[in-house]
């Protein structure tokens, strides 16, 4: 449907546009909804606009693979390609079938999210792909735990969840390449608008867009974007004979199935015409909070990647464009921990990120539960925080009042 060509145009002009040209049949100027899960073919095979079955495609799904791929695209480079999924770990799950064979080996942060590190460890591990999980902010054992001929993947999340850990994208890119892997980043936490992966030498950008791309806490999927002509390592083709990765994507997108339904496709599509604007303010008020938080003597340790002290600050401000809107930060033990999370009103004690209401989450027994006991246990004293769009003033009151020491009984 697209007839535009974007790639010139800024962020928030190729978000709002890029694939989403008027319907060409009524004007509308939104994408409709397509809810159909068929298409009426002119004679056999003929095929309009190349929709057969929705599965396989379906034009809301369409415009918004087109949107975040042109989000994602660098300046200069040719486009890169998009697909839409049913969640961040439908998308993961596909792209991790489509370029690995059992006896391959995965690198992976060891502080990745836990629901991608139980699919790669618990999952991916019963069909015999191995994994190593290294600190990525130390490029050197990173290489180190390269399995040379072996390791086809090395997974990076930056910042990642919830330790706010922050890697360098074009070492780790240049030490994937010299071993033959991918290099894939999670840009869940940064989007599109303040990092952009693939300008740094990564392969395939993952999003779970359950989080800002939507921005709404209303819906949840996933993505992926591969780079125009990566090649699947290895030397492999896919099952259909192509040999990049992008159409490896597709192959196994329609062979597995696990697509973006139209309606959800539509609300993600939404999201993101609007992600810039919403990133500006939600890391104002995380910067706000961050410096709260440093000043307050409860708290132990605040990981904001915005902050001068954190480990990661020099590198993040290379490669991004901002610092995000996630923080978390520790309070010294696991039960003023749950008290706080439990005694907010403005954040609300809920799981997932990224919307346009502040929530608070305790990692340990929440989000990151199924890495209890891993090589990946969080903190029991951390406070994971995704910092809305409201007033700052009100969520600084917010966690000053959770955080008021308790009159003892
Ligand atoms: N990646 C990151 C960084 C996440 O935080 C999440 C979910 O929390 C995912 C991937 C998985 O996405 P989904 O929950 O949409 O499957």
């Amino acid at each position: 449907m697209t007839t535009h060509d974007w790639t010139d145009a800024g962020f928030a002009t190729r978000a709002i546009h890029a694939g989403q040209d008027p319907d060409p049949t009524t004007g509308a100027v939104v994408p409709p909804v397509y809810l159909t899960s068929t298409y009426k073919q002119d004679g056999v095979g003929g095929l309009r606009g190349g929709y057969e079955y929705s599965r396989s495609a379906n034009p809301t799904r369409t415009a918004l693979e087109t949107a975040l791929a042109a989000a994602e695209t660098p300046a200069g480079a040719a486009p890169a390609h998009g697909s839409a999924f049913a969640s961040g770990l439908a998308a993961e799950d596909t792209l991790l079938r489509a370029v690995l064979r059992p006896g391959d080996h995965v690198i992976l942060p060891d502080d990745a999210y836990g629901g991608s590190y139980r699919l790669i460890a618990r999952v991916f591990g019963a069909w015999g792909i191995e994994h190593t999980a290294v600190d990525l902010a130390d490029v050197d054992a990173v290489a180190a735990a390269v399995r040379p001929g072996t390791t086809r993947v090395l997974w990076v999340e930056t910042p990642t969840n919830p330790l706010l850990g922050i890697s360098d994208i074009a070492a780790l890119a240049a030490v994937a390449h010299d071993a033959g892997a991918l290099l894939v980043v999670d840009n869940t936490f940064a989007t599109p608008y303040l990092q952009t992966p693939l300008a740094f030498g990564a392969d395939v950008v993952v999003h779970s867009t359950t989080k800002y791309v939507g921005g709404h806490s209303d819906v949840v999927g996933g993505a992926l974007v591969v780079a125009d002509g990566v090649p699947i390592p290895g030397g492999r083709s896919a099952p259909d004979g192509s040999a990049d990765v992008a159409a490896a994507v597709r192959f196994h997108q329609n062979a597995s199935g696990a697509v973006a339904d139209p309606f959800a496709a539509w609300l993600t599509l939404r999201g993101l015409k609007t992600l810039a604007v919403r990133m500006d303010r939600h890391q104002a008020n995380a910067l706000a909070v961050a410096k709260f938080l440093e000043t307050h003597p409860s708290v132990t340790r605040v990981l904001y990647p915005g902050l001068e002290s954190h480990p990661g600050h020099e590198v993040a401000a290379r490669q991004m464009r901002g610092f995000g809107g996630m923080l978390s930060f520790q309070v010294g033990f696991e039960a003023t921990a749950l008290d706080v999370v439990d005694r907010t009103r403005v954040f609300t004690l809920a799981e997932s990120l990224g919307g346009v209401e502040s929530l608070i989450e305790h990692p340990g027994r929440m989000t990151h539960a199924s890495v209890a006991g891993s090589a990946l246990e969080v903190p029991d004293d951390l406070v994971r925080v995704s910092v809305g769009i409201e007033d700052a003033a009100d969520l600084i009151s917010d966690l000053e009042q959770a955080l008021e020491p308790r009159v003892s009984p």
